[in-house]
């Protein structure tokens, strides 16, 4: 059983290697991207795309070969995502070899390969929360972001994960563009009428996973300036009556300054490389897409490749990272280590926690 104290170590630990330059101990939260393959077509994504992968996709042997490292670094929690890992048919024996070790397991996915069968299989295996993307309520409009038409898909994947005989969490990640702005509202009370348990917003932009999209795609697709501040507005509104109805949603610190998804100014400490690690499709690791190390569980375990030269090289290049970046993956973890809204936002925290890590 584990030491209910461990969050709180967990959180000293991570703390003190950010600002006070200690040792890396643990490393709770790791990011594990299983394919690069997608079955969607989005306007605001390129991996989707055929690219000429660097090196073959790690196979779960491979990946659970981190298991004794996953141990040593006391990881709480691992997110699966992609490319589309339902794609993978091996993706429940990798689950559920994360499973096996206490740690839990979330899924980012478009849902459009999850019929019931699959919901259950991936359930059985031991996730713990889904994450789906969906961008627009209307068929056409997804239809028009996505490039697949998928929305029936998506509300029946919703549908099966919650009326499993044990539902578990579902979230709904919504990336905000200009084809779909004024949608949040709506979208929102949609996923409220399905029952989910959490939906975050994100406004669209080109780095992190997205670092390698052709700009004249994604400048029809960005808000324009004087858009965004009805688009905070929006979401302030949608945000807080999520919050008064129990649904789990964006930080309002997050909302506020949505602006910085554009603006070089990091509002506060990065935690990526501290809290979190991202290992790709083909095992390299890094602290955070935008800043390769070159390390590979391929070759060394995770914990070691940690305590590299390379990889506290990584680190440093967080600490000055200056690239414009809010995304709610980095960012709001972010807010949550930052002491002074932790203390404050005591039972959001709290409440994030217990879904995400109980
Ligand atoms: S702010 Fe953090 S997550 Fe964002 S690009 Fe920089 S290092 Fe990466």
């Amino acid at each position: 059983m584990r030491n209910p104290l461990s969050p709180i170590r967990s959180f000293v630990s991570v703390w003190s290697a950010r600002h006070l330059h200690l040792p890396i101990k643990e490393m709770p939260f790791v990011y594990l991207d299983i394919t690069d393959r997608c079955n969607s077509a989005c306007l605001a994504c390129d991996i989707w795309k055929a690219r000429n992968a660097p090196l073959a996709e790690l196979d779960s042997d491979d990946i659970l070969a981190l298991k004794p490292a996953l141990k040593r670094l006391k990881t709480r929690l691992v997110s699966i995502g992609g490319g589309e890992p339902t794609l993978r048919d091996d993706l429940e024996t990798c689950i559920s070899g994360f499973r096996d070790m206490g740690i839990r397991v979330h899924l980012n996915t478009n849902a459009l390969n999850v019929d019931h069968k699959r919901a259950k299989s991936l359930t059985d295996a031991g996730l713990s929360v889904v994450y789906i993307s969906y961008d627009h309520p209307d068929r056409d409009g997804y239809k028009a972001i996505r490039g697949v038409d998928g929305l029936d898909r998506v509300i029946h994947a919703v549908r099966c994960f919650r009326s499993l005989p044990h539902p578990i969490p579902v979230g709904i990640n919504m990336t905000i563009s200009r084809l779909n702005q004024d949608m949040p509202e709506r979208l929102a009370q949609r996923c409220v009428e399905w029952g989910v348990q959490k939906i975050q917003f994100n406004l669209i932009h080109t780095h992190l996973q997205h670092q390698h999209m052709e700009k004249d795609r994604f400048i029809p697709l960005l808000p324009r300036p004087e858009d965004v501040p009805g688009i905070k507005r929006t979401l302030r509104r949608v945000t807080r009556s999520l919050r008064g109805l129990g649904v789990a949603t964006n930080s309002d610190f997050f909302v506020r300054r949505m602006e910085k998804t554009y603006a070089p100014i990091r509002p506060i400490p990065c935690m990526a490389g501290f809290s979190s690690v991202v290992i790709n499709p083909w095992g390299e690791v890094m602290p955070c897409y935008m800043h390769p190390t070159g390390l590979n569980i391929r070759n060394h375990a995770l914990d070691r490749l940690l305590r590299t030269r390379g990889f506290e090289e990584g680190r440093v290049q967080v600490r000055h990272c200056k690239i414009p970046c809010w995304d709610t993956g980095s960012a709001e973890p972010a807010i949550r280590f930052h002491l002074p809204y932790l203390l404050t936002h005591l039972s959001e925290v709290w409440q994030q926690a217990r879904m995400h890590l109980s």
